[in-house]
């Protein structure tokens, strides 16, 4: 039987962030990837808006706020040093009210979380420096930008390759049993066209699997319920836009507090491709499909901020689901990462909620695993 020192069940971003830390922290470890699709990156890392976000709108104190920070200086770091593309494009918030109020109190959230380089913007700035935008007010983020995703986790799994990660697509983790010391892991590996099952041990088990993190904790031996927080699903869909891009920096609305996401902003690929997105609504199953007639709800939206908007030019693009862990109208949830010491399983680390801003958190959610397994031995 394969023994490895730890276990990762699912290669999204923060899968593969987290074997990259791991190997740099652990360079003896062996590491185990498993990922149940053919590919990495298929679900939520790879329908995203691929915004390095500034750290903004967080609680200060939250581990959101936290990650969130030093995960963007350390996706920019690694981007530099692995040529990985991306443009640190900025962002505006805007308001449309004639008091800046609530953008005040984002620049002051802003500030508790250590963000010193917003800069307000009056109305007649935004226009000259950004003449398609109607807007009253504005808060101008210069430190976000955007990334080529994919690459950014090609390069994560190269790299951890290279230093020994063990990567098995197709092999999805169907029960987890603790032992006295480790893991029993029963897996199914699926090549296309027949099944095979294979259990390899493990002293570490890393629940990484995002919108399934909460299914697959339901087949962990003794796992108390108490320790499997609620799971909400809310979906965002985006629209392309095939008109030209008369946007340099991306554009944001203020957050509707009523709102589970950020409110559809402009956002725009490093080809300078612009696509709106992601509403939020929650749903009861995983669906990507974009209902086409909520091109009218997006024209409304988007035309608050870019009146010139042209709705024929707007086509259903692709979706994402956010795997939550707080309901409509409630309080946003943290990310929630769990460790030996809350499940009263040694060895067993679990991570759910993990919605925005994953991408870039993904490098320091790895740093802070990696300091989890780092206070006992590998
Ligand atoms: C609409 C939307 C927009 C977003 N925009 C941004 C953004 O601009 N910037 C940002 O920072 N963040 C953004 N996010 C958040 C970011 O996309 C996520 O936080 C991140 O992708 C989560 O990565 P993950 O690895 O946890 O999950 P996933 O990408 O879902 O990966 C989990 C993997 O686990 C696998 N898996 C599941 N069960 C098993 C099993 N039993 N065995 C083996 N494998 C399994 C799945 O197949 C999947 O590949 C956005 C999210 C959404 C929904």
């Amino acid at each position: 039987m394969d023994r490895f020192d730890v276990c990762i069940a699912g290669a999204g971003v923060v899968g593969l962030a987290l074997a990259y830390q791991l190997l740099r922290t652990f360079p003896k470890a062996s590491v185990l990837l498993v990922e149940q699709e053919p590919s990495f990156g298929q679900h939520t890392s790879s329908r995203l808006s691929e915004v390095i976000h500034a750290g903004i709108y967080y609680p200060p104190g939250s581990l959101k706020a936290k990650l969130c920070i030093e995960g963007k200086a350390a996706l920019y770091e690694f981007c530099d040093r692995f040529q990985v593309p991306y443009r640190k494009v900025g962002k505006l918030i805007i308001s449309q009210s004639d008091s800046d109020q609530a953008l005040v109190s984002l620049g002051r959230n802003a500030r508790l979380n250590g963000i010193n380089d917003l800069e307000y913007w009056p109305e007649d700035l935004i226009k000259s420096a950004e003449p398609a935008v109607r807007a009253k007010h504005a808060l101008f983020s210069p430190s976000t930008g955007i990334v080529d995703s994919h690459q950014y986790m090609t390069a994560l799994l190269h790299l951890s390759e290279q230093r020994g990660l063990v990567y098995a697509p197709r092999t999805k983790v169907t029960s987890v049993h603790p032992l006295e010391q480790g893991f029993i892991l029963d897996m199914i590996i699926n090549n296309g066209r027949n099944t095979e099952l294979y259990a390899p041990k493990a002293k570490w088990f890393i629940n990484c699997a995002g919108l399934w993190s909460h299914q697959l904790a339901k087949t962990i031996e003794n796992l108390p319920a108490s320790c499997i927080p609620r799971r909400f699903l809310c979906k965002g869909d985006y629209f392309d836009y095939r008109g030209e891009n008369p946007f340099r920096r991306l554009i944001y609305p203020l957050p509707d507090p009523e709102m589970a996401g950020l409110g559809i902003h402009s956002t725009q690929d490093l080809a300078g491709r612009l696509k709106f997105g992601p509403d939020a609504e929650y749903v009861d199953e995983i669906d990507y499909r974009v209902a086409s007639n909520k091109r009218d709800m997006f024209a409304k939206a988007i035309r608050s901020y870019f009146p010139a908007l042209k709705a024929d030019k707007l086509s259903p693009a692709y979706s994402g689901v956010r795997p939550k862990i707080s309901g409509p109208s409630e309080k946003p949830g943290d990310f929630l990462i769990t460790g030996p010491e809350e499940s009263g399983i040694s060895g067993l680390i679990q991570l759910f909620g993990i919605e925005s801003p994953g991408l870039t958190a993904s490098l320091s959610i790895g740093v802070h695993i990696a300091h989890l397994i780092n206070q006992r031995s590998i």
